[in-house]
């Protein structure tokens, strides 16, 4: 596991084909654990979009012409040749993207294989006809999908995509993240191992400028599915809005643990906590905001600062490391800015702050930072407002439910919250009142099935399970002389 793998992508995926981008302009990729450079992969041009949109439209009538069990079929096939290739992605993550081997060997590369595998049952068993009335109402592929994805979880966002675009019956050209492109061709090796048929999923390397832009524009792409920040959602569905072509965005979060009196305060917090350093911290659906009563103010730090600091920061190569560094170093800027303007707008600090921690000599180049918890965190403060995307973890107090509800939705996001409770009843009766798209009531786990997607700017649509699926679906409404519709369905 300790070997630099340089890896430089050959090229890009069309057509079933290894194919030279037009271009030769390159993206280097770092490890995030030295800084070293560890690859490279194509920034690609338009004209590489238009191949592959070309290639994608061609495939997409005799796919969609295949029976749901065969497209099944295919993507099991998919699914064994990613699970085959563990170990690898598994290395190439905790680089790329800094997540510890539990993550990186655990969700960030298993809920891809879960991804193709849940996504061919539903190619298999979804009824894409019902009746209704005199009606027969007929789900249909939208066409050629475009997937544009971010970092953070490399694989699982352009996967997550894919897999369940294809089992409806589209076919897909994705522009995974430049900063983090590795994984993506490993899963192009797979899909050439499973023989995936030729122009079913297509993998154009690139920037958001050169590449994603052009994917969005293009006439033949029907639909963009596009994970990554809000900023770059918003004009993703500008562009989309020109062609008036379908969206689902999944951005960016702020999400609040509302932590209610009476609530076990130490696995409340520790929950919270532990949920903000699962990959860093780099995640849109992380709890970043601790909402607790202002009476348990000084216990809340003290658990908070001391399950914060028993956490062993280090390279995520050695699974005794538990957090690991960003993604690259204009992450870790970022991130040190946002701790900067906490300290400089009066937020307490509780434990962390600006600076590195201490680390071996070949890992003070990597892009680590202190997991820091923030106190006394006030609504209008930067750190209350904007996403940071790492480990930091803000506290602010409330004086009543009534407030506490407040702060939590006092955010232009929406994607994530939770509440701990005395039991069940009490939390759900405020996580009826959240304005998020998932709400974690007492510790909650998430369910792979369960519909992923957020309120207000946090996005549009949902993925996995069948929620995910139908996004991808059209819907046509036959309409039969009376009593028709029900014969020959
Ligand atoms: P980003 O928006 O900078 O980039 C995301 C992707 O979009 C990249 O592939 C990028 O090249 C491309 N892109 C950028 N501008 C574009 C444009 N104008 N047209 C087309 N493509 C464009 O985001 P990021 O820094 O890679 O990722 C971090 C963000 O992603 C965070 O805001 C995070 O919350 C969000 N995110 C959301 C979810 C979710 O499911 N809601 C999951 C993971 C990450």
């Amino acid at each position: 596991m300790t070997e630099n793998p340089r890896f430089d992508v050959p090229a890009n995926y069309i057509d079933g084909e290894w194919t030279a981008p037009s271009t030769i302009a390159r993206a280097e990729v770092y490890d995030s654990n030295t800084g070293s450079v560890i690859g490279s992969a194509p920034l690609s041009s338009s004209t590489d979009v238009d191949s592959a949109v070309v290639a994608a439209k061609r495939a997409q009538p005799l796919w969609w012409a295949l029976t749901g069990a065969q497209r099944a079929e295919h993507l099991r096939r998919v699914a064994r040749e990613l699970e085959a290739r563990h170990d690898r992605l598994t290395q190439l993550i905790t680089m790329e993207v800094g997540a510890n081997q539990e993550i990186a060997s655990g969700s960030q590369t298993m809920t891809p294989v879960m991804s193709f595998d849940i996504a061919a049952d539903l190619a298999e068993t979804y009824d894409f006809v019902e009746v209704l009335g005199d009606n027969r109402i007929v789900r249909e592929p939208v066409g050629v999908v475009g997937a544009i994805t971010a970092w953070n979880f490399p694989l699982h966002l352009v996967t997550v995509k894919a897999a369940f675009a294809i089992a409806a019956g589209n076919t897909v050209v994705v522009k995974p993240s430049e900063i983090a492109p590795l994984t993506a061709a490993v899963f192009a090796e797979a899909l050439a191992a499973a023989e995936l048929p030729a122009g079913v999923i297509n993998i154009v390397f690139g920037d958001g400028a050169g590449v994603g832009e052009a994917i969005v524009a293009h006439p033949d792409v029907r639909m963009i599915s596009f994970t990554g920040s809000t900023r770059a959602g918003r004009r993703i569905g500008e562009v989309a809005a020109q062609k008036v072509a379908k969206v689902a965005l999944e951005l960016g979060g702020k999400s609040p643990l509302v932590v209610l009196p009476g609530a076990p305060l130490d696995e409340a917090v520790r929950f919270g906590v532990n949920d903000i350093l699962l990959n860093n911290g780099q995640r849109c659906d992380g709890f970043t905001r601790l909402v607790v009563p202002r009476a348990d103010l000084a216990e809340v730090e003290r658990i908070a600062g001391e399950a914060m600091a028993e956490r062993v920061v280090g390279a995520s190569s050695d699974p005794a490391n538990q957090v690991g560094p960003l993604a690259s170093k204009a992450q870790q800027e970022r991130v040190l800015g946002f701790i900067d303007a906490g300290v400089r707008e009066g937020a307490k600090l509780v434990v962390g702050g600006p600076g590195a921690p201490e680390l071996p000599e070949e890992n003070r180049s990597g892009y680590f930072i202190r997991p820091t918890v923030f106190s006394e965190v006030t609504p209008e403060m930067t750190i209350a407002r904007e996403e940071i995307f790492g480990p930091v973890l803000s506290i602010q107090a409330y004086d009543d439910v009534e407030e506490a509800v407040q702060i939590a939705n006092d955010t232009e996001y929406g994607l994530a919250a939770g509440v701990f409770g005395k039991d069940d009843e009490s939390a759900l009766e405020v996580a009826a009142r959240l304005e998020a798209g998932m709400v974690t009531v007492n510790g909650g786990a998430m369910d792979i099935l369960a519909p992923f997607g957020g309120y207000k700017q946090s996005g549009i649509g949902r993925e996995f399970g069948r929620y995910g699926f139908e996004e991808f679906l059209e819907v046509k409404a036959v309409r039969l002389p009376g009593g028709n519709a029900a014969a020959t369905v």
